[in-house]
């Protein structure tokens, strides 16, 4: 058995895509998840506007109605069975969003329990084998095994992680 660190945002919630449905709305323009294959959101964003979008992020309702990540639950579910699992989100940077995480993990994946939810800033102090996460700055503090990079929008560019582009590899990875 592995204790097993999994992100939310862009690991088991479609959160890039909100954020750019939400910039697209904001400012009338057409952006698409294939642009960011070759440009970052700091190329195609112009800085001011993404400023506007972290507000739109910070309000009520933002992350209640994010998408799941296909496969997400089912693979998860199989995960919380046979190792250590916790759900580790670093969401303190926007407070609105602490009670709608919770209630968006009890409707979509009700077999995590509440004690296995951890919300927090930094994470380099939490010990644990496996790491799934998108940001590097996450990936790069911590001291466990094994660190995969769930791939989004926005790490397209990154290079030296194990790259995990759907929850079915991670299955196969891990089970
Ligand atoms: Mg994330």
């Amino acid at each position: 058995m592995k204790r097993i660190l999994i992100d939310m945002d862009d690991v088991m919630a479609e959160t890039g895509l909100k954020i750019l449905d939400t910039y697209n709305t904001l400012f009338n323009t057409n952006f698409k998840k294939e642009d960011f294959n070759e440009k970052s959101f700091t190329d195609l964003f112009k800085a001011d506007n993404y400023l506007k979008v972290r507000t739109e992020i910070g309000k009520s309702g933002f992350f209640r109605d994010l998408a799941v990540k296909q496969n997400a639950v089912e693979v998860i579910e199989k995960l919380y069975k046979v190792h250590d699992v916790y759900i580790v989100s670093a969401a303190t940077e926007f407070p609105e969003s602490l009670s709608e995480k919770v209630h968006w993990l009890n409707e979509h994946f009700p077999f995590v329990e509440w004690q296995k939810m951890v919300f927090c800033g930094y994470k380099h102090m939490i010990k644990a084998d496996v790491m799934i996460d998108d940001h590097t700055k996450n990936l790069d503090y911590f001291e466990g095994e094994t660190k995969l990079l769930f791939d989004a929008m926005h790490n397209q560019k990154v290079t030296g992680y194990t790259r995990v582009t759907h929850w079915d590899e991670i299955g196969k990875l891990l089970l």
